[in-house]
């Protein structure tokens, strides 16, 4: 930085301190001008910008500390040293007091005037740099704050509603439309259940804390707001480190998807509905014939009879499947919930499946490990997700193998987890058996009928539960399917 910036003064009645004082300063670079006395030295300060001024205490006139406080008064920030001899020191330290920044004693050498000098202009100098810096810290803050401001429009003027939790499940950010979606008076700053009071919804928006970065697959959930709007949470974590530290969510509205599902629901019930009571009367009386016929019949006629029991007793499950996955599609698992005992309800199912396991020679464990607490959901519901991944052992699993169910705490989950030890699955199918209709076709499973809509059942419940599903499967060896639900607080 150059010195020009910083003009100097020098105010002394003596011809040669002043020309002695100006030679040394201006071999150091900055612009000197002199006066030769006070009141000269006040005029020429009110017209011109001085920074700093070094001014004889004793002079004829105005005396140095009159000068002094005239120019303290015009500007308190310029640079004040005081020449003085022996004599006059006191009043140099009053002068000090009045606001001067250091003194100088005559007679003194240049070097002495140099050193002073150059303390006076470090701290121009630095007093310069604190303010060029607080001025563009200053200008970062509005830069800052006008992009926080820009950024708040943005995301206020999207077309879907959108809100932010923290660490504490507190609803720290929120836009306008998720506002007026859910109907929202409060302002941000509450915990999430002042915002909404749907249960699963917020137990869905808590079991967010527990994720990992590990975790692929982040759980969405599907809402019927009261103005008859279908809406899709979906969120992502915000991770510092391993931790989740909160959770953006934004919601896409799925209405119209809602309606043509609704639409192809209720489709698919009439259709199947109407076929039902014919398939089973048609099955009936197969099995009555069959039981009729003497025992001279021809062998093939019994074949093909015992082929078309067999194809209606697959048309009827595959009836019941389609039923179950439009009555699911319906929302029906939201009504008629009340508090279920996950151990009762898998005891009974066991003990229901105990005959078809003992049939194919298996053995079938139920286990149940600590105090497991009820859980708030609809008990039809919770009883086809275990009574299918149940059946599911039984049937993939062959002669003589075994089946262990069994219940515990981890965390704040439920964890039941139903294990056999039977044909297992290659890596590739695992992802896809969720899917409606896929069947993995083997040596082992080929002849095994099936309709491929029960784990599409089993996870479309686990996940209106907020709930998760995770399956481990080894060709050969077996597999264990874990359901974690959460339980109430
Ligand atoms: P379905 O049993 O009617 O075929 P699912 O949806 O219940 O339909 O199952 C889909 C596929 O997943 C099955 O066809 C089977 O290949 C595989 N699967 C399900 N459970 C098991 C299990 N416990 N062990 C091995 N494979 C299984």
């Amino acid at each position: 930085m150059s010195n020009e910036i910083f003009k100097v003064l020098v105010v002394d009645d003596e011809e040669g301190i002043r020309d002695g004082c100006k030679r040394v300063i201006e071999r150091m670079d900055f612009p000197v001008e002199t006066a030769e006395n006070g009141e000269i030295a006040i005029e020429k300060f009110k017209k011109d910008k001085y920074s700093i001024i070094l001014l004889d205490l004793k002079m004829p006139g105005m005396d140095g500390i009159s000068v002094l406080k005239v120019i303290k008064e015009i500007d308190p920030a310029v640079i004040i040293i005081i020449i003085t001899g022996y004599a006059t020191i006191d009043t140099a330290i009053e002068a000090m007091k009045q606001g001067a920044y250091d003194f100088i004693s005559k007679p003194f050498e240049p070097e002495h005037l140099r050193i002073v000098f150059n303390k006076a202009s470090e701290k121009l100098f630095l007093e310069l740099e604190r303010t060029r810096l607080q001025a563009e810290k200053q200008s970062m803050l509005l830069d800052l704050a006008e992009e926080k401001s820009r950024i708040r429009s943005i995301i206020d003027f999207l077309p879907n509603g959108l809100f932010v939790t923290n660490a504490e499940n507190k609803v720290v950010f929120m836009n306008t439309v998720f506002r007026s979606d859910f109907d929202i008076t409060v302002d941000e700053g509450l915990s999430i259940d002042s915002y909404t009071d749907n249960k699963t919804y917020i137990k869905h928006i808590e079991s967010f804390l527990d994720l990992t970065p590990d975790d692929d697959e982040i759980p969405h959930f599907e809402l019927k707001l009261p103005n008859g709007k279908f809406l899709l949470s979906q969120g992502k974590p915000i991770f510092r480190g391993d931790i989740s530290v909160g959770s953006v969510f934004i919601f896409l509205d799925i209405t119209e998807i809602k309606a043509l599902e609704s639409l192809k629901a209720d489709f698919v019930a009439k259709v199947t509905h109407e076929l039902r009571s014919p398939l089973a009367t048609i099955h009936e009386q197969l099995a009555v014939v069959m039981k009729n016929m003497p025992d001279t019949s021809e062998k093939d006629d019994k074949y093909i009879l015992s082929r078309a029991k067999e194809k209606t007793k697959g048309l009827i499950s595959l009836i019941s499947d389609l039923l179950d996955m439009s009555r699911i599609e319906e929302g029906v698992h939201h009504y008629d919930t009340r508090k279920v005992n996950i151990p009762y309800v898998l005891e009974n199912i066991v003990d229901f499946l105990r005959s078809r396991a003992d049939s194919k020679k298996q053995s079938l464990t139920y286990e149940c490990h600590g105090n497991v607490p009820e859980i708030t959901g609809n008990q039809p519901s919770i009883e086809s997700i275990f009574g299918n991944l149940i059946t599911n052992a039984i049937i993939y699993t062959p002669e003589e193998g075994s089946i262990f169910v069994k219940v515990s705490l981890k965390d704040k989950y439920i964890s039941v987890e139903v294990i056999d030890t039977g044909y297992g699955m290659d890596k590739k199918h695992i992802d896809k058996i969720f899917d409606k209709f896929y069947r993995v076709k083997d040596d082992n499973t080929r002849f095994i009928t099936g309709t491929g809509l029960g784990l599409p059942i089993v996870k479309a419940l686990v996940e209106a539960l907020s709930g998760k599903i995770v399956v481990e499967s080894s060709p050969g060896k077996g597999s264990t399917f874990t359901v974690l639900l959460p339980f109430d607080n």
